[in-house]
C-alpha cells in the first residue's frame, strides 16, 4: 500500500528532525525514514552521553537530550516515522510527485524529498568472510528484530561490545549461545561482562577467544563457521551467526539518485538548499557548498530556508506569509500554546 504525504525526509538525525518542525510551521506534512532503529542520527548513535557546547542558548546538552528535545518539539506536527529501513529508490512519478521506496517494501508518494542523510546510512560492519552474503538476512543477522526465532536454536554471537554481550546474556535464556571475541577483554559495560562470565561458569553458555575465518553451509545445522584461536583452526555448526562488530556509515543508494555529487556530498545552492534536481533538497552533513561547516546549527539554518521553498512546491496556489512564532496566534494554536 502506498502512503501519501507532502515531504519525505531521508534521515532522522538532528537536522532531519528540525526540518519536521520548520516544515510543520508551514502546514507541510512529513514522513521520516531512517535505517537506524531510533531517531537522533550521529547524536544518538555515536555520542548520546557526550555534551555538545555549541547549540545556541544551551550551555551544554548531550546528544541524547538534544534528540529527545527535538522529538518533543516536533510532536505537534505528528510526523510519521519509518525506522529500521533504508531509502533505496527515488523515482519521478509526474511533474509534481516522487515515489520513494525502502528496502522493507515501504512506498511513499510525496511532492518533495529532503535528504538529511548525514554521512550516509549507518550499516553494520560485516566480518570479512568469503561468501557471507549468501547467508545475510537469513542465518547471518546483524541485529535482532524478533528474538523468538532463536528459541531452542544454537547461536554464535561474535563481538565484544555492548550489543554482543547484551544479546549473549539475553538469548541464553532461550537458546544455546556461543560467544566468540578476539580477546578476553571486552568493551561492553562491566555488568554485562560479569553476567556473561557467570553464565559461562554455570555452563549456560560457551565463550571462546578467536577470530572468524570462514563460513559455509553446515551438515547438521544451517551454518558451519570456521574460527581460529592462538594455535588452531576450529569449526562450529550453528543455526545462526550474529556478528556485532558495530556500525559504519556509508553513502549507500543515494549515489544512484541522479544528483550532482562532489566527493560523496550532495551539491546544493545556499539560497534554497535544493539539489541539481528540482524539489529534492539536501540539508545537514550530507550537503556541500562553498563555506560549508558540518555543524548541527548550520543544518538547522538550512532546514529553515529549505522549508520556505518546499512550501511553493507543496502549495503552488498559496502565498506564504512570513510569521514569527512569538506573535502568531495561528502558530501558537498549532504548537498547543494557549
Ligand atoms: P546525521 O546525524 O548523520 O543523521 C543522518 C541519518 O540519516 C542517520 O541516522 C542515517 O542512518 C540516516 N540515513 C542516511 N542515509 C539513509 C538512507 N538512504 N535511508 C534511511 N536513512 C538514511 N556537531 C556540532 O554542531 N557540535 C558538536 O559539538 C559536535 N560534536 C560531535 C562529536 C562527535 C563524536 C561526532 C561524530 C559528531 C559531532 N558533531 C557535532 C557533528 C554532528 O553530530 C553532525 O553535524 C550532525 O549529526 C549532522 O546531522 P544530520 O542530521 O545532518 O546527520
Amino acid at each position: 500500500m502506498t502512503d501519501h504525504t507532502d515531504v519525505v525526509i531521508v534521515g532522522a538525525g538532528p537536522v532531519g528532525l528540525f526540518a519536521i518542525f520548520e516544515l510543520g510551521l508551514l502546514n507541510i506534512k512529513c514522513h521520516v525514514i531512517d535505517n537506524l532503529d531510533k531517531p537522533g542520527g550521529q547524536c544518538a548513535e555515536l555520542y548520546p552521553e557526550k555534551p555538545i557546547f555549541d547549540i545556541p542558548s544551551r550551555t551544554s546538552i548531550t546528544g541524547q537530550e538534544l534528540t529527545d528535545n527535538l522529538m518533543r518539539q516536533v510532536k505537534p506536527f505528528h510526523p510519521v516515522f519509518h525506522l529500521n529501513q533504508q531509502v533505496e529508490k527515488v523515482e519521478k512519478l509526474n511533474d509534481s510527485e516522487w515515489v520513494i521506496s525502502t528496502n522493507q517494501g515501504k512506498i511513499i508518494q510525496a511532492k518533495c524529498i529532503v535528504i538529511a542523510a548525514g554521512a550516509g546510512s549507518f550499516v553494520p560492519r560485516k566480518p570479512p568472510l568469503e561468501g557471507i552474503e549468501n547467508f545475510d538476512g537469513k542465518t547471518v543477522l546483524y541485529s535482532v528484530k524478533d528474538k523468538s526465532i532463536f528459541k531452542n536454536k544454537t547461536v554464535l554471537i561474535a563481538g565484544g561490545g555492548d550489543s554482543a554481550l547484551d544479546w549473549t546474556n539475553e538469548l541464553s535464556k532461550i537458546a544455546k549461545v556461543n560467544l566468540i571475541h578476539r580477546r578476553k577483554e571486552f568493551r561492553a559495560a562491566p555488568d554485562s561482562v560479569s553476567k556473561m562470565l557467570e553464565l559461562e561458569k554455570n555452563d549456560i553458555l560457551s565463550f571462546f577467544t578467536g577470530q572468524l575465518k570462514g563460513i559455509s553451509a553446515g551438515s547438521n545445522k544451517s551454518l558451519k563457521v570456521q574460527y581460529q584461536d592462538n594455535e588452531n583452526l576450529h569449526y562450529i555448526e550453528v543455526d545462526y551467526l550474529l556478528p556485532f562488530y558495530g556500525l559504519k556509515m556509508e553513502l549507500g543508494p543515494i549515489v544512484n539518485w541522479g544528483l550532482n555529487l562532489h566527493e560523496n556530498k550532495i551539491y546544493v545552492d545556499t539560497e534554497k538548499f535544493e539539489t541539481s534536481v528540482s524539489s529534492i533538497f539536501a540539508i545537514g552533513d550530507i550537503n556541500t557548498y562553498p563555506g560549508k561547516l558540518k555543524l548541527i546549527l548550520s543544518g538547522f539554518h538550512e532546514a529553515a530556508l529549505m522549508a520556505q521553498v518546499c512550501f511553493k512546491y507543496c502549495f503552488p496556489d498559496k502565498k506564504n506569509v512570513f510569521r514569527y512564532t512569538t506573535v502568531s496566534k495561528d502558530l501558537h494554536k498549532k504548537l498547543g500554546f494557549k
